[in-house]
């Protein structure tokens, strides 16, 4: 299961780059002039020709503040162009250079922080959203992308503490409303739970859970960092990874999930430990979940919200487990007398109007359509269609390039493995 949190609102920035006064005395280029040249393309939407001119205005007017202003702007618009194509890494380099020429400005720094939250780099985000609060104290928006950071971070009092500010100050932010009555919940759980960690992961579990069982815990988990990030192309999260761990009635407490939920991931791994009536979770179930939750995390980190929902819970499915009597079964019935999803029914995100029953299903396809295409084209072929999907072709376009079939040859592939 993945269920992602919502992020908080996209930095979105508009500036309006500032003239210069002045006027070239010399036959030479002046910096007015190419600063004038980069508004001109700047406000062409012409950015990287923007940055070049306000490069060569800031050589000749290093301690001029417009200038360096006016080239912080034009790499921030360029980072935010990267950023809707989903290339954080990039869009981090340029404002890099931004912060590095306007120290003084907390803009590129709230900016810089919120696509570190968007690569899981939660204490680069915590670092740079602190820096901003201190150059501008009261900026919501670092405020609110702040207390997110420390979400994250498993610091749910330092969160709290952050949004109140930023709801006291704009109670009309909704969508942060939803976030901090959920922190909230979670946090009435889990505010006696202790903490151990390993390389990569942070667990919170509750008081009284043996230690045996979370060491074992963990040995899954650091197999798995290893495993699912060598079988998915070389894909290794930043650590740490938060992970809560719940029995069942503190988990369907915290989440609100269905008691049919195994287990999910929001950002933050959560997995009850114990079956309904408080038994300990046989061993290779609790393996299969905290696996099939690892994956998600890995192809979040690949693919943000790129991932179709047959591909991210059929690979989560895949690499946890094999397909087991029950789904073929389902599989089976589904291919003979009718009612099998098309694959174009299984992209998005979430597929929450489904009824328990439709949601097997769904599961059980995901699971045989990406089996098969493990098994009879291997996992190289898997890294390259996840990586042509990151590049920003959609599912089937990319499916059609790496695996050169249609999703309709595809769902007949599968229909006749299981008929
Ligand atoms: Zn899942």
């Amino acid at each position: 299961m993945d269920v992602r949190g919502n992020l908080p609102r996209a930095w979105f920035l508009a500036f309006a780059c500032l003239l210069l006064s002045g006027a070239s005395a010399s036959g030479q280029t002046e910096p007015v002039e190419y600063n004038n040249l980069g508004i001109s393309a700047y406000n062409a939407g012409r950015f990287k020709e923007a940055v070049a001119y306000f490069e060569k205005a800031y050589d000749g007017a290093r301690d001029n503040q417009t200038v360096r202003r006016n080239l912080c702007n034009a790499h921030q618009a360029i980072a935010n162009d990267l950023a809707k194509q989903s290339n954080f890494a990039d869009a981090t380099l340029h404002l890099s250079k931004a912060i590095g020429v306007d120290p003084e400005n907390p803009s590129p720094l709230v900016q810089l922080g919120s696509y570190y939250l968007r690569m899981d780099r939660v204490s680069d985000a915590v670092f740079r959203l602190e820096e901003a609060i201190e150059l501008r104290p009261g900026e919501l928006d670092a405020h609110e992308l702040l207390g997110e950071a420390y979400y994250r971070d498993n610091d749910l009092p330092s969160a709290r503490v952050q949004w109140e500010y930023v709801l006291a100050m704009d109670p009309k932010r909704s969508e942060l409303r939803e976030r901090y009555d959920k922190a909230f919940r979670e946090e009435s759980v889990e505010s006696d739970f202790n903490r151990a960690g390993s390389r990569h992961f942070k667990i919170s579990y509750p008081k009284g859970m043996p230690y045996p069982l979370r060491a074992r815990m963990l040995n899954v988990l650091e197999g798995a960092y290893w495993d699912i990030g060598k079988r998915l192309g070389g894909s290794y999260p930043p650590p740490p990874i938060q992970v809560i761990v719940y029995d069942a009635q503190q988990f369907t407490e915290a989440t609100q999930m269905d008691a049919n939920i195994g287990a999910l991931y929001d950002g933050k791994i959560r997995a009850p430990m114990t079956d309904g009536s408080g038994q300990p979770l046989p061993e290779e179930e609790m393996k299969r979940r905290l696996i099939h939750e690892y994956v998600h995390v890995v192809v979040r980190n690949q693919l943000a919200e790129k991932a179709p929902w047959w591909l991210n819970e059929g690979l989560a499915e895949a690499l946890s487990h094999s397909l087991e009597a029950s789904e073929l079964s389902l599989l089976h019935k589904a291919f003979t007398d009718g009612g099998a999803f098309h694959l174009s029914d299984l992209e998005a995100h979430q597929l929450k109007a489904l009824g328990a029953d439709p949601l097997r299903l769904a599961y059980a396809q995901a699971h045989a359509t990406v089996s098969l295409l493990l098994t009879r084209f291997g996992q190289p072929r898997m890294t390259q269609f996840v990586s042509t999907l990151a590049s920003g072709l959609k599912a089937e376009e990319a499916l059609a390039k790496v695996y050169h079939r249609t999703y309709a040859k595809l769902e007949e592939e599968v229909r006749s493995a299981h008929q």
